[in-house]
């Protein structure tokens, strides 16, 4: 018999009042709850079975959560620490420390690389906000994972449009029309994540599916860049093998929490380290500092070709 479940029963009992203190107290000092211990529109992963901030009905209380372990506590710090590393980057250590000076750089070239620091800074906050409120209530729990949603299609948007315009650098006509296209995809995301419908709970391989395809339409602008500056060119202007990796990131990251790895095999046994959710925010932040590589990269090749100075030569500089 559990220890609560013999303290309700000398209650009932009638036991001396010291009981009935136990008893409080424990009730109090009780933070974490089982799967079934929720109320239902908080069950959506019945493969973790333990560590559950129960609904709490108070943002307050959402903010305490934040100094309890619990099995959301991996999901919120893995975001919310490289979300304040990204804003320190982006608000003077990038310009001052990061980026490299060259002659020819402009004010455009800053703009840009921090439009992509403050995708990732947003996104990854949008994600930390999310797993910190979502256990406030039903409503709450909806509106915030709508936030979470638009959060990685800034992401998308940032990281897409940052690299056209260093992979395009010199013809403004193909960043111009794979800008456009990409707002447009955009738009048409947000539009489907702001419909209730999407966020039900049988969508998520659905929803996994829908970022993945988005992200690769990132594909379209680099066969474009192949056909106009033949494979060489191409690898060097977006730095494809970063672009490969943070792909291959993004996609592992988006099947293990359309499918629920590892837990679904082990049930119970990744409550509080190493669930599908977990491991996914992880990939994600490797997936964004390759994409930030890929900028620099590409950025340092424009100006060694504004320059005239060897891509080597550059790379050996920094
Ligand atoms: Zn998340």
């Amino acid at each position: 018999m559990s220890s609560i479940t013999e303290l309700k029963r000398r209650r009932v009992t009638g036991n001396n009042g010291v009981y009935e203190e136990l008893y409080k107290e424990k009730l109090q000092v009780k933070k974490l709850y089982d799967f079934h211990e929720l109320p239902e529109w908080q069950q959506d992963n019945d493969k973790i079975l333990t560590g559950y901030i129960r609904e709490t009905k108070s943002v307050m209380k959402c903010l305490r959560s934040l100094f309890i372990w619990n099995n959301e506590s991996v999901n919120i710090y893995t975001h919310l620490v490289s979300a304040i590393s990204y804003f320190l980057l982006m608000v003077g250590i990038t310009d001052l420390l990061v980026i490299p000076h060259f002659p020819t750089s402009t004010f455009t070239d800053y703009s840009i690389i921090n439009f992509y620091l403050l995708g990732a800074f947003g996104c990854l906050m949008c994600s930390s906000c999310f797993h910190t409120f979502k256990q406030h209530s039903s409503p709450h729990s909806d509106a915030w994972s709508k936030v979470d949603y638009m959060g990685i299609i800034v992401l998308i948007t940032c990281s897409l449009i940052s690299l056209l315009y260093y992979g395009f650098f010199d013809h403004k006509e193909y960043f111009h029309f794979f800008t456009v296209l990409t707002i447009v995809l955009a738009t048409a995301c947000t539009v489907c994540v702001l419909s209730d419908k999407f966020n039900q709970k049988d969508f998520r391989p659905l929803r996994a599916g829908f970022f993945i395809a988005f992200g690769l339409s990132g594909v379209f602008p680099v066969a474009a860049g192949m056909i106009k500056f033949g494979i060489q060119g191409i690898i060097q202007r977006v730095q494809l093998k970063y672009l490969g990796l943070e792909a291959i990131f993004y996609i592992a990251g988006a099947l293990i929490y359309g499918f629920r790895i590892p837990e679904t095999m082990y049930p119970g046994m990744f409550d509080f380290w190493g669930h599908s959710h977990q491991i996914f925010h992880v990939l994600v932040v490797v997936a964004s500092f390759l994409h930030l590589k890929a900028v620099m990269g590409s950025y340092n090749f424009k100006h060694s070709r504004l320059n005239g100075v060897g891509l080597s030569t550059l790379h050996a500089a920094y």
